[in-house]
């Protein structure tokens, strides 16, 4: 555990020994409920925890079909909404303690026909404002807008820098998204900004690890500065399993590291700062790789779940690719944020234990098989 971690949770664990939950300010007569309202906010303000990060899920239907993703494997129950405007506001009070906000779940954030409204409420609380896109929807106007919205971060996402990719991301275009970065550039030369920082949000897949090394070269002179390589975790068909990035012994994880290792290099040279990491099966459960003790992921129905692979709007069971096996894995959830605040949620019995558990290498389902306590 990091020392900054340490000091959050102690933070939360002193602000919660003043049982602020134990007013009941709902037993408040009518008369006063316009203040009570106001007493809510205050005490949800003052109760509220520090988070590194919030995902909060816009939207969790999107206009492509990547065939890894569980709107593919999962399309017959899927059942994909945009969050409400009421469940949007119910998080506000959190988000000014909290230092990014990441717009997006499993979906295409600029789906949601109220975005921008949702970006400018959110950055009213001060927060960072954080969103990862298929690059799709995307011409000068919107560009600008982003701009003009103060968007700190905007992520592209690919699967590989040809045909290939094309092929594997029914609707969404590896030309297209170059050139969604190239009017954004333009937008934010024109008006004279060096924000959102962009990134691209990659997956790496078995089949396309060699392309992984012309990635650079593709995004020199962009303005891209960032570049995440993730791997395959979640499997929602056998078939996909060949598709993981999980070495089954030393000298398969020596391979794949040199490749991503290349790239990083390569990417340090034309200024593009680029991360990875592999699941390796000589490493210790460790912390997990989402942050669960100082962040949390809120679904479109404002389900609140320590990660995106807990809150899948389909199946009440997914599939995590643990070193070629399938290992199944419940949904977990610790409450609604329409019915209680994040606040509240997150000083609950259920979710305190959840990361005491977490913190302490006591993994239980679901996390106990999960890749990401692996990855190094
Ligand atoms: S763009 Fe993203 S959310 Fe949409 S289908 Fe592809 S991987 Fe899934
Ligand atoms: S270990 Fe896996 S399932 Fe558990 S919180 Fe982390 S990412 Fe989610």
């Amino acid at each position: 555990m990091n020392v900054r971690s340490t000091d959050r949770s102690l933070r939360w664990r002193h602000v919660s020994r003043h049982k602020l939950t134990d007013l009941h300010i709902s037993s408040l007569p009518s008369y006063v409920t316009k203040k009570s309202r106001s007493l809510h906010r205050w005490f949800d303000d003052l109760r509220c925890p520090s988070f590194d990060w919030l995902q909060v899920e816009i939207t969790s239907h999107c206009n492509a079909s990547c065939d890894y993703c569980p709107h593919c494997g999962y399309r017959d129950c899927w059942q994909g909404q945009h969050m409400t405007l009421a469940t949007f506001h119910n998080l506000l009070p959190v988000f000014r303690k909290t230092a990014l906000v990441y717009l997006q779940g499993w979906g295409e954030p600029l789906l949601h026909p109220h975005f921008f409204k949702m970006v400018s409420l959110a950055k009213e609380r001060g927060c960072r404002i954080g969103i990862t896109s298929n690059g799709t929807l995307w011409d000068s106007y919107v560009c600008e807008q982003v701009v003009q919205h103060g968007l700190d971060i905007v992520a592209f996402s690919l699967a590989g820098t040809n045909d290939r990719q094309d092929s594997m991301r029914c609707g969404t275009s590896f030309k297209s998204v170059l050139e969604s970065i190239r009017l954004l550039d333009l937008a934010k030369k024109k008006l004279g900004s060096t924000q959102p920082a962009v990134h691209i949000a990659y997956m790496v897949l078995r089949s396309g690890l060699e392309e992984v090394a012309t990635l650079p070269f593709l995004l020199e002179g962009l303005g891209v500065t960032h570049v995440v390589l993730s791997t395959l975790d979640l499997v929602t068909d056998p078939r996909l399993l060949a598709e993981t990035l999980q070495p089954k012994d030393e000298k398969e994880e020596h391979y794949i590291r040199s490749y991503l290792k290349d790239a990083v290099e390569r990417g340090k040279k034309l200024g593009i700062e680029m991360h990875f990491r592999v699941a390796s099966p000589d490493q210790e459960r460790g912390m997990c790789t989402e942050n669960v003790l100082n962040a949390a992921f809120v679904s479109a129905r404002g389900e609140v779940s320590p990660c995106a692979y807990t809150s899948l709007p389909a199946a009440q069971r997914v599939s995590l690719a643990t070193f070629q096996k399938q290992e199944i894995t419940p949904r977990l959830t610790f409450g609604n944020v329409n019915e209680r605040s994040l606040s509240t949620i997150w000083g609950s019995t259920g979710y305190r234990a959840f990361r005491h558990r977490h913190d302490t290498g006591n993994h239980h389902s679901p996390c106990l098989d999960c890749p990401k306590l692996l990855m190094g």
